[in-house]
């Protein structure tokens, strides 16, 4: 398990971001909920992000592209209003991202709309399925399950012509849901499990490295050259989490998550 964190010197990673967005804004953009301010990060922080990662050895790719050396793929989950100004920060330094979209949510307060997605498209960025609702897909029956999967898919290939990615809510997969997931169609799969990736993509199952409010470049920089006390660090919260939260179920687990305020 370990060593599929640490990678080798040839593997590539992803990093999960979701809002890029002032701290004291960050109930603008997005999903709102008691812990949804640990994942948005600030402007100033991000661009800083950026600058560590054109100082390093990765290259930032899109997964259709030909894989550089080292790719690093920035991933943007939720379709927050803010991922405008993420792409715009992203093409100051000529990068592309994948923008995560949850189709229910197009349009509302907080979120992208379609011509805004239509923008972020043509200007080169990869647009995917984030699902339609957000749902739990370990929670959804097998037709639910398919619908969220297959009607956000139609959703986005009818605006944008096509749709090859997904990213899936909540942590919550297996490889019930895995399978559902390639049957409708999907080439890309982004989990949030902290792997790096190899240079067969994993048979296009990327996990990812999720970003907080608090990853400083300094740790970004020891999460891109997978040193030892982060890769710990990441192993033990994500490992650790995953066994509490199939102890309690998910929803005891946010529940509980949010009243000691861990993460
Ligand atoms: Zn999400």
């Amino acid at each position: 398990m370990i060593r599929d964190l640490l990678g080798s010197p040839t593997s590539g990673l992803a990093l999960l971001y979701h809002d890029i967005v002032p701290q004291e804004e960050a109930d603008t953009s997005g999903f709102v909920t008691d812990g949804s301010w640990r994942y948005k990060l600030a402007p100033e922080m991000f661009d800083r992000h950026l600058s560590t990662i054109a100082d390093s050895a990765f290259e930032p790719a899109l997964i259709t592209d030909n894989p550089p050396n080292r790719p690093v793929y920035l991933t943007f989950d939720d379709g927050g209003r803010t991922a405008m100004e993420a792409a715009r920060q992203l093409e100051a330094y000529g990068y592309r991202g994948h923008f995560f979209i949850v189709i229910d949510r197009v349009g509302e307060d907080g979120f992208l709309d379609w011509n805004q997605i239509y923008d972020l498209d043509q200007r080169g960025h990869c647009i995917g399925s984030h699902t339609m609702t957000h749902a739990n897909l370990l929670k959804a029956n097998t037709q639910r399950c398919q619908q969220e999967l297959t009607e956000s898919k139609a959703a986005i290939a009818a605006e944008l012509g096509q749709c090859q990615s997904i990213s899936i809510p909540l942590g919550a997969y297996n490889e019930k849901v895995f399978k559902a997931v390639y049957e409708s169609g999907y080439e890309y799969i982004f989990t949030s499990e902290p792997v790096r990736i190899p240079r067969d993509h994993l048979n296009h199952r990327l996990g990812r490295w999720n970003i907080w409010y608090e990853t400083d470049p300094d740790e970004l920089a020891a999460i891109l050259e997978a040193s030892p006390p982060i890769v710990l660090k990441t192993a033990v919260r994500w490992y650790g989490v995953k066994f509490i939260k199939r102890l309690l179920g998910y929803d005891r687990f946010i529940r509980i998550r949010d009243i000691v305020g861990l993460k």
